[in-house]
């Protein structure tokens, strides 16, 4: 059977999580999360004291992490550290702004690559994240950049949260979406920018079902009859 891989690329907020996770279902695909992998480096330094900023230190921890990815028969993917699953606990905001820290650091880029080049080896995925379709999977079947206005992206991040009962306001996430843009665009290391050969999928005007019918549609067209 042939192996399928759509790489969907964009900034944070612009709801790939959520529609690749349903765009995945639809195809029968595994979804991959490659930013919930960022995030647990990122918790894994929080817990253990080691600042996001010291590169030298985030780097030897590395090997020590013991990260490990698990789907389940759903097809949800839970994040290990160990034994332990944080795949909750990665969600916070405060983990938001870590993870693009470290997420600059190469040497994570570089541990990480392997990792997520490998789940996409052995299955048909819809992978997300800011360098799938220009740094982890060049080849991708499919590429989509997926985007939406900040203000449109921060203000379903705050319905996020407040459904999950946290207390925010739309100026602190707002600045947050602005300031995680900011780090991941610049960032020397596989920033984040649309490749040459991605489909421009913007969702600030749509609906959550609206977009998931465009990048449905975008990956059938993509992939010609194999779907
Ligand atoms: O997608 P999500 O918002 O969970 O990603 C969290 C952070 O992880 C991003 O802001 C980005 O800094 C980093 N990331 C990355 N490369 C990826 C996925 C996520 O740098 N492929």
């Amino acid at each position: 059977m042939k192996v399928i891989s759509v790489a969907i690329d964009g900034p944070s907020g612009a709801g790939k999580s959520s529609l690749a996770r349903r765009a995945a279902k639809t195809l029968g695909f595994v979804y991959v999360d490659t930013g919930a992998i960022y995030r647990t480096v990122a918790f894994y330094c929080s817990e253990n004291g080691i600042s996001p900023d010291d590169s030298a230190a985030v780097a030897a921890a590395l090997p020590q992490m013991q990260i490990q990815i698990d789907y389940s028969e759903d097809g949800t993917q839970r994040m290990l550290l160990g034994q332990r699953d944080v795949s909750e606990q990665i969600r916070t905001p405060e983990i938001s702004m870590l993870t693009s820290a470290v997420a600059a650091v190469p040497e994570v880029r570089a541990y990480l690559l392997d990792m997520q080049r490998k789940l996409a080896q052995v299955r048909s995925v819809i992978m997300d994240g800011r360098d799938i379709g220009t740094v982890v999977l060049p080849n991708a079947t499919v590429k989509i950049y997926l985007t939406a206005a900040p203000e449109a992206r921060a203000q379903r991040r705050c319905k996020e949260l407040r459904d999950k009962g946290m207390d925010v306001t739309f100026e602190e996430i707002l600045k947050g979406v602005q300031e995680r843009d900011y780090n991941d665009t610049h960032r020397d290391i596989s920033p984040l920018k649309r490749a040459d050969d991605a489909h421009l999928v913007d969702t600030t005007c749509l609906d959550f079902e609206e977009s998931l019918d465009v990048l449905v549609k975008v990956i059938r067209q993509y992939t010609g009859a194999d779907l």
